[in-house]
């Protein structure tokens, strides 16, 4: 029996004291209730809870109870409502009393100051998302502190000027004034701000309407968005949402008031940060569950306003980071390559930059060498010259003589001729066949002029296809009387195909003139056996046209093999040493080569140029 009313003792001491126990477990006044003025899900306020939540979660210490509560003032006004929260909140919180209240949004404070005393005597409050005129209005009483939020449409026109820089309207969109929970205080300072900004007042329009206004807006003009909640009527929206709507046909820039509206729809502006707000409302509700006293905590003015623009808006509307208020973020920027793809960047540029540096340089080398060239060439022009002047110089007296044989046949022929005349029966047919040689004579000698004429002309380069065979041809007259006079014979065993290479005439001639004089002057220094020269010419299969002169002289000892084509290497009492060296640099830039053999029994000179056309006749 004793047993029975004992187990009855500890049922009641259950039953009765559990709860007290309970409660006496929980932190005491540990725990922070936020009422939200806002619908649970809109982005803004999620981000001033989210910013809330997590400083108070990063702050070291014992762990803190968050509660919240949303209103959904914006949608939901009456006093039957007001008074349904009341009591649901009185309930719902009897046993858990908050360390602090933290309100959001100034429909959230005043509905908590007018509750305070009833449902949460001597619980401090701190106020977030409230302007300074709101606070001023509301004079919020003793043991309330908070920070504020500076909205000003001086700001607004800032940002508006940024983005249209000749800005002369400024269309204004939102809500009816009166029925703004957050920004109706910027109506009273519109006035005197406008500043030469004419406003086009599009507040309040229900969706479709403001949709045709905004796409038709005067230019110059940008738009002030403050928020839309709803058409006036029964049609309600997110800011953000209701700003999807008309963002799409706005002929202007969007300026927000809201962190949350730059990237959906808005350019920027000098905009609410949502989160900042939150992390500074837990952190002055932070300082008071550590024991400072609210009344103690000045009201300051917080640093959530700041100029924040969406980077891919400028570059729809044409803005440049220089045209946007100091001290401004920009959100939504494209990383350019540099910032994509750095080191593989910088290496292209410096491959680049080196492969440039490598062409410049390349170019620089090509224009000098080009310049040499040109140079070389010039000088190689005008040494030719002076060495063909040379050699008919050493011709003079068989030119002389060639000359002297036609003139000397006109003038007999013309003795000839008169005698005839002066006759009584002058022979009209004989006097005939006289003037026909004269006539001949006469153009023997022209050719001879003409020919030397040519050859000692100082001519530039120039290239066409020839007859390498036509060229030993012209040289063997040239050199005809002076050969005869040393009793040399010039003998050619040409190919019956045309040689043709590409080259300057002059130029091969002059070559083979000093192979046969050279040739001419080394035969008849020999005494006895054939004095002959031989000029034999071909075509290889491999393209090229061979010409070799051999003569019957002495040869050449082996030791002046290469000797012979160094400058001013002579082993003649008046020779220059300057012919085969010409000679070879002539052939050489025109692509071939002049080689020697010199065997015991004369002297061969072998020339190979590429062939240009190889043609039967
Ligand atoms: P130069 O005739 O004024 O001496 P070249 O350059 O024409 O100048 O010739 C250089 C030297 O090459 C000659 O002095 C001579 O010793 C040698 N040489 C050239 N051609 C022959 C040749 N056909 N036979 C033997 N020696 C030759």
């Amino acid at each position: 029996m004793r047993a029975a009313r004992s187990q009855l003792v500890v049922v009641w001491i259950v039953l009765f004291l559990g709860p007290c126990l309970a409660l006496a477990a929980e932190p005491a006044r540990r725990s922070i209730l936020v009422l939200d003025q806002s619908e649970a899900k809109s982005a803004f306020y999620n981000a001033v809870f989210f910013g809330l939540r997590s400083t108070v979660s990063k702050a070291s210490g014992e762990p803190v109870n968050i509660y919240i509560e949303t209103f959904d003032l914006s949608r939901f006004k009456s006093e039957l409502y007001e008074a349904s929260l009341k009591s649901h909140l009185r309930t719902k919180y009897t046993d858990r009393q908050p360390g602090v209240i933290v309100t959001v949004g100034g429909e959230a404070l005043k509905m908590a100051l007018r509750w305070r005393a009833e449902l949460w005597p001597n619980v401090p409050l701190v106020f977030s998302l409230v302007s300074e005129q709101t606070i001023s209005r509301l004079n919020p009483g003793p043991d309330v502190t908070g920070s504020l939020v500076r909205l000003r449409f001086e700001d607004m026109l800032t940002a508006a000027r940024a983005v249209v820089p000749d800005l002369t309207q400024l269309a204004l969109v939102g809500d009816a004034w009166d029925t703004q929970t957050v920004y109706g205080d910027l109506k009273d300072e519109i006035p005197a701000a406008t500043d030469g900004v004419a406003i086009i007042d599009l507040v309040g329009l229900p969706m479709s309407e403001l949709r045709t206004r905004v796409a038709a807006l005067p230019p110059r003009t940008a738009i002030a968005y403050t928020g839309i909640y709803s058409d006036g009527h029964d049609t309600f929206y997110s800011p953000l949402e209701a700003l999807g709507h008309f963002a799409d046909v706005a002929n202007a820039p969007i300026v927000g008031t809201a962190e949350t509206f730059v990237g959906p729809g808005a350019i920027g502006g000098f905009v609410m940060m949502p989160a900042r707000i939150g992390q500074e409302a837990a952190q002055l509700a932070l300082r008071i569950l550590d024991g400072e006293s609210a009344s103690q905590i000045p009201v300051t003015l917080g640093n959530s306003v700041q100029p924040v623009f969406d980077w891919r808006q400028m570059q729809r509307w044409g803005v440049k980071e220089s045209d946007l208020p100091p001290d401004s973020e920009t959100l939504f920027r494209e990383p350019g390559l540099w910032e994509l793809y750095a080191w593989q960047m910088a290496a292209i540029v410096a491959v680049t930059g080196l492969q440039s540096l490598l062409i410049t340089a390349l170019l620089y080398q090509r224009r000098g060498r080009r310049a040499a060239e040109g140079n070389a060439r010039q000088r190689m022009t005008e040494l030719a010259h002076v060495n063909r002047q040379a050699t008919v110089g050493q011709l003079s007296a068989s030119i002389a003589h060639e000359l002297n044989q036609p003139l000397g046949s006109i003038y007999n022929n013309v003795e000839a001729a008169t005698l005839n005349l002066s006759s009584p029966n002058p022979n009209l047919e004989e006097i005939g066949a006289i003037l026909h040689d004269i006539k001949r004579d006469d153009q023997r000698a022209s050719e001879v002029i003409r020919r030397l004429r040519r050859f000692l002309t100082l001519n530039t380069v120039e290239r066409h296809e020839m007859d390498l065979n036509e060229a030993v041809r012209e040289v063997f007259g040239i050199l005809s009387m002076q050969a005869a006079a040393r009793d040399v014979r010039l003998h050619s065993k040409l190919t019956q195909q045309r040689l043709r290479v590409k080259g300057d005439p002059i130029q091969i001639q002059q070559v083979i003139l000093n192979l046969v004089v050279n040739g001419i002057e080394a035969v008849s220094g020999a005494s006895n056996g054939i004095r002959e020269i031989v000029c034999t010419s071909w075509a290889s299969d491999r393209d090229l046209a061979l010409l070799s002169i051999r003569d019957s002289g002495p040869g050449i000892a082996p030791d002046h093999l290469e000797k012979i084509f160094e400058p001013f290497f002579t082993t003649k009492e008046q020779g220059m040493g300057m012919g085969l060296c010409i000679s070879r640099t002539i052939i050489e830039a025109h692509g071939g080569s002049l080689s020697v053999e010199g065997r015991p029994n004369g002297a061969v000179f072998h020339i190979h140029l590429p062939l240009a056309q190889l043609e039967r006749t």
